[in-house]
């Protein structure tokens, strides 16, 4: 059982002199996702680098699934850490771990020796030959491969000496919590999940509102949304999803409203709201799952349309993807499951059989003018009554 995990990642690099924030996020991302392992570990930072000591017993299987769903982490190295007790110690700490690793020992390996004590009785090429050569006179399966090894064994000399060469890939990313704060409109869908899950990787911290339309949508539709925001939440950390009773307002545009125009007007509401929600949040931006072209009311027309009653930025993740490639990441992140149950969403119950898809923003605006009775006290309403759940 390895007792340390070295995290690797990435771009976190680039940040120059801020680079300590965004170390400091993913030691407090990492942390709260091995809270909910079972055993005890510590999280540390210590010269650039990001560990994770194991205290107690643990199940290394679960401990690796929770930090692969932490932003920001590009990989994860099981690795032996040793103490100096001079190099010859060093070389039979060496032997040993390729036979505990690799108990065939039946590859082609390269050493990358590194020194960040320069203090160290030999440099990192005197090294490299000299453990190469006591693993290959050792091991007869053994050949050195320079160029594509199949194993990399790298020694990493700092106050300790770190031994690893097995990498298990984490998601990339930025840590949540890096980037600032959007508001996401998630639906039961395929879309909107991953939408929230993209942008999340990007560090941005999420909460969500969902529009739901009792009696026409079901008790089960709102517990599916709950259950996407429970998954998607594991990557994202905690999420306030805000319930809006939609009901009275979707009523009163389809009984003064063009039929055609219903979906776009009901977008364009939604946005409203999710607005108002977003700026009382702190939130920098809405988030949609839309894509150009996938429905009615995603042809560039209407994302012109509903984008039209925002001050804040919309972002929109899934632009340009195919439905396969959403599907696919849906697959990945394990929302799919859920995100495919029939349970119908406020917009399948009231979708005209031809919705335009090249809305006219005035006639829209004009058709609009039809809920000016009553639509800010409806606004008001189901603001005011409006539900959170802390997912
Ligand atoms: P999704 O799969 O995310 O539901 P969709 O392909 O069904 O998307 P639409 O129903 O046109 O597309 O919705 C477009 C976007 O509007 C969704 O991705 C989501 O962000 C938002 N949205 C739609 N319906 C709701 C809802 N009931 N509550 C919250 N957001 C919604
Ligand atoms: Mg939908």
């Amino acid at each position: 059982m390895t007792d340390t995990y070295l995290i690797k990642y990435g771009e976190i690099f680039l940040k120059g002199k801020n680079r300590f924030i965004f170390e400091d996020a993913l030691v407090n991302r990492i942390t709260e996702a091995v809270e909910k392992v079972e055993g005890e570990f510590r999280v540390h930072k210590y010269l650039s680098r990001i560990y994770v000591e194991c205290k107690s017993d643990y199940d290394e299987e679960e401990l690796i699934a929770a930090i692969k769903k932490v932003f920001g982490v590009l990989a994860i190295c099981p690795v032996l850490v040793l103490e100096d007790k001079g190099f010859d110690d060093l070389k039979e700490q060496i032997v040993k771990y390729v036979a505990d690793t690799y108990p065939d020992v039946n590859f082609t390996f390269k050493m990358l020796c590194k020194r960040a004590r320069k203090n160290y009785p030999l440099n990192s090429q005197e090294m490299n030959c000299s453990l190469g050569e006591v693993l290959l006179d050792t091991y007869p399966g053994l050949k050195v491969d320079v160029h594509k090894p199949d194993v990399l064994i790298t020694v990493e000399v700092r106050e300790k000496i770190y031994v690893y060469s097995k990498s298990i890939p984490g998601p990339g990313g930025m840590p949540v919590g890096t980037a600032g704060k959007a508001m996401v409109l998630l639906s039961g869908g395929l879309d909107s999940p991953v939408a929230a899950y993209m942008i999340s990787k990007r560090g941005v911290k999420i909460d969500a509102v969902y529009f739901h339309a009792p009696p026409y949508t079901s008790e089960r539709a709102k517990e599916k949304v709950v259950d996407l925001a429970k998954i998607v939440s594991e990557y994202t950390g905690s999420i306030k999803l805000h319930v809006i009773n939609f009901t009275e307002i979707q009523m009163a545009i389809y009984q003064k409203c063009p039929p055609d125009e219903l979906t776009i007007i009901m977008r364009r509401y939604m946005m409203r709201i999710a607005e108002i929600i977003a700026k009382e949040s702190n939130c920098l931006g809405l988030v949609t799952g839309e894509s150009i072209g996938q429905v009615a009311s995603q042809t560039m027309q209407s994302l012109m349309c509903t984008n039209e009653v925002c001050t804040l930025p919309v972002y929109r993740p899934l632009i340009a993807f195919d439905k396969q490639d959403i599907v696919d990441i849906a697959e990945k992140i394990n929302t799919y499951e859920t995100s495919i149950l029939p349970y119908e969403d406020c917009c399948t119950i009231f979708v005209a059989e031809h919705p335009v898809t090249k809305p006219v923003l005035g006639v829209i605006e004009m058709h609009e003018h039809n809920l000016d009775d009553c639509i800010d006290e409806m606004l008001k309403k189901a603001l005011d009554e409006r539900e959170i759940i802390e997912i």
